[in-house]
Order: C-alpha cells, then structure tokens, then sequence
C-alpha cells in the first residue's frame, strides 16, 4: 500500500490493455478501489475482483464522460487519483498521414483527457484534495519526423498539466506527467515494423516499470510535487 497506507479511489482510463491494465492490477492489488474504464469490456473482466468497478464506453463521448465520474462520486462519495492513461498513436509524415485516424487520435488524447480532467477537477475542488496522473510520453518533450502529430498531443497534454501545476499551487491538488519512451504494450500492434526494430531499442519499457514510476509518486509525502518524471530505455538514442 501506498500513501499513507490508506485505501485509495482511483480512477483509471485505457485500462482494457498496457499500462493503464497494469496499473489499474497493481493498485488493486494493493487493495485500493479502482475505477477502469475503455471500450472492451472483454479486456475489463480480466480484472474483475471486488474493488474493481467497470464502465465499457468510448471515452471521446461527453455523455459517457459524465456518466464515469457521476458513478465514482455517487458510488464512493470520493476521488483520490485520475490515471488519463486512454491514448492512441498515428505516425506518418504531414503530408500524408491518414488525416481521419488522425483526427480520432487528436480526440482521444487531447480532448478526451482534457475534458475528463476539467469535469474530474471541479469535483477534486469540492473535496479539497486530487492527483491527476497523465500518461504522457518522451515525445511530449521533443519531436522527431513521422511523428509530429502524435507528439502534438503529448505536447498539449504537458501544456495543460503545466498550466494546472500553476492554477493549483498552494492547493492540496496534484498534477503529474509520466513521460515514457518506448514501452511493450499493444499501442503499436498496427505497425508494419515496430519501433523496437526501427529504432534499435531492443529492450524497451516494460509496464512493470511504469507501475514502479507510478507507485514512486504516489508515496511522495504531500509538500513533494512530481509535475514531470521521464522514464527511457537505455537503448532510447534521439
Ligand atoms: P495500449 O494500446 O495498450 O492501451 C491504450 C488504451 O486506451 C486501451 O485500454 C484502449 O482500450 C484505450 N482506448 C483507446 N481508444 C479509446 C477510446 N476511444 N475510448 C476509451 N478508451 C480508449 O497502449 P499503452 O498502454 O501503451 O498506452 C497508454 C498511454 O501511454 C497512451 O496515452 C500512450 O500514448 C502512452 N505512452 C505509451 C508508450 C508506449 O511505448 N507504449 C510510450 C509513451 C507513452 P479500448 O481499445 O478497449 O478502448
């Protein structure tokens, strides 16, 4: 257990698979209540246990939104963390990258985690107390070709998450982005070549690593903030 020992209400996006998956096992399996949400519901009963609450629906949609976070507050009358861990990649040069899959990923990681953690945070104010933990990857702090689309939304994650660091100074709300490089998870499955071939990062991230990231945030003492924590490879060359 975590923090203070406590039972925490965790609140965990994209935990059908990866690293929300991995977090949202680890954390219940420490006995904190966990909240998971994704679109396949298949992927969600994997986790099935007793502290462990599932809502299958696309997180892109308002509607289903509001429905996720009135279920956490109406069901356990609290939150303490909110894991935007849902997200997407699209590669391909500007000219020619599939522009509706790009769209979609722009959706998703973008407006969807704003969104979310525009309604989540309103209701972190009530209580006087939150962390919000994004999952927002080495690409939010640099840029490489093929991949500019989806490090703008890692960029505009890290924006938001700055910005709120700011807004909320003093405040006994937290906000933090994990910034991985490469991790084996199925974010790339549709890749004609992986990018652990195409990079040469033979032994990337596992998602045991960022579960041990996660966890090193959450025993922070309260005066600590962890705005930003970059994890990589040791292959990890650009
Ligand atoms: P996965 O593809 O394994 O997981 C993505 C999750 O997002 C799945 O649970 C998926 O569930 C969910 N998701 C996708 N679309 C939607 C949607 N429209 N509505 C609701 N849920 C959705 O990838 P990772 O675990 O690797 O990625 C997690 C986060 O980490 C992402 O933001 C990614 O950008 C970031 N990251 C990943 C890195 C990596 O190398 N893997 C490196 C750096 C950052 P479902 O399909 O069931 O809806």
């Amino acid at each position: 257990m975590t923090n203070s020992q406590q039972p925490k209400i965790c609140l965990i996006t994209g935990a059908s698979s990866g690293i929300g998956y991995a977090i949202a096992r680890a954390l219940a399996a420490e006995g904190h209540t966990v909240v998971i949400t994704a679109r396949r519901q298949e992927r969600l009963q994997e986790l099935d246990a007793a502290n462990v609450t599932m809502m299958a629906g696309d997180l892109t949609d308002p509607g289903f939104q509001e429905q996720v976070v009135n279920t956490v507050f109406d069901t356990y009358g609290r939150c303490d963390y909110l894991f935007n861990c849902a997200g997407s990649i699209e590669a391909g040069p500007v000219e020619s990258i599939d522009i509706d899959k790009m769209s979609a990923m722009i959706r998703l990681n973008v407006e969807a985690t704003f969104r979310l953690t525009y309604l989540v945070l309103k209701r972190f104010k009530a209580q006087g107390s939150g962390h919000v933990i994004n999952l927002s990857s080495v690409m939010g702090t640099k840029v490489r070709p093929t991949a500019g689309a989806y490090a703008a939304t890692k960029f505009a994650m890290e924006a938001l998450s700055e910005a709120l660091r700011m807004e909320l100074a003093g405040t006994a709300i937290n906000i933090s982005c994990i910034e991985p490089g490469l991790v084996m998870t199925e974010l790339h499955k549709d890749w004609a070549v992986h990018p652990r071939e195409s990079m040469g990062i033979h032994d990337p991230l596992t998602v045991e690593d960022i579960v041990r990231t996660v966890k090193f945030i959450m025993e922070q003492p309260s005066h600590v903030r962890i705005p930003k924590l970059m994890i990589l490879p040791g292959h990890h060359q650009i």
